[in-house]
């Protein structure tokens, strides 16, 4: 992994004068730090000025891919006129194109029941909670005490056995949460590639995301455009890092140097 290119350019030699860029960025953790209740990710104001600037060229292409629903993310940044990839690309809804994955509405009741076997079995568990969150479900635990944390994957592996067959779920591990979501073969990278394809012209793909979620996503545009990781990991595919969200916001405004 490459050290952050704030201070070496190197990434930036692979912009080309002209060239458009399919700009991907995931939220929690990448534009704002993680926090204990994730309503309070608040997107500071400066952060959301690259973004709208980004947004306003023609020659940047802005989705915000995020494993919140997509009326939560929408929220949360509350820029019009860009992309949004909410439920880790699930659902799309951006100028010119919108998704829904075909298996996600067929699996909700699955879902939907999972969530409320685990919310029965993490009851006596403080600091334990569930988010719904339209197709899939969080069940987090970064505020339980560490004793109880074996207790809380016991609970969710013991609901997540009970789906087997056709109503199997699949487990998406994120950082200090565990997900609930429909056995797709679809994740980040699939919708980051969907988007690509869907654009019309050329456009270089740039994802900076910091989770394992992300990693999907890496693996699908390593070859075709810039990764980068937030926070240094030796496990990362990711070509590059940033060590935080204000070394983000350095990279944005530099990428908008290199469109405007
Ligand atoms: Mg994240």
């Amino acid at each position: 992994m490459k050290h952050s290119y704030i201070l070496k350019n190197t990434v930036f030699k692979k912009i080309s004068p002209g060239q458009k860029i399919a700009l991907f960025l995931d939220y929690d953790g990448t534009l704002v730090p993680i926090q204990k209740d994730p309503s309070r990710c608040v997107l500071p104001g400066e952060m959301k000025e690259e973004l709208n600037s980004l947004a306003d060229s023609n020659r940047c292409y802005l989705t915000i891919l995020s494993g919140r629903s997509l009326p939560d993310i929408k929220g949360m940044v509350g820029i019009r006129n860009i992309c949004y990839g909410g439920n880790h690309g699930l659902v799309i809804s951006g100028s010119d194109m919108t998704y829904v994955h075909p298996g996600a509405l067929p699996a909700k009741p699955y879902i939907d029941k999972a969530a409320r076997m685990l919310s029965k079995e993490i009851a006596g568990i403080e600091g334990a909670w569930i988010e719904r969150k339209r197709f899939t479900a969080s069940l987090h635990y970064r505020s339980v005490r560490k004793g109880d944390v074996l207790s809380v994957k016991k609970a969710f592996c013991k609901v997540i056995s009970e789906f087997s067959g056709g109503k199997r779920l699949a487990v998406i591990k994120g950082k200090m949460v565990l997900e609930l979501a429909p056995d797709l073969s679809w994740n980040k990278g699939s919708a980051a590639l969907w988007i690509l394809n869907n654009l019309k012209g050329k456009y270089l793909p740039v994802y900076v995301g910091d989770d394992w979620t992300d990693e999907t996503a890496f693996r699908a545009l390593n070859k075709k455009g810039i990764t980068i990781r937030v926070g240094k990991s030796a496990k990362t595919t990711a070509n590059y890092y940033l060590k935080n969200q204000r070394e983000v916001s350095e990279f944005l405004k530099r990428v908008k140097e290199f469109i405007v």
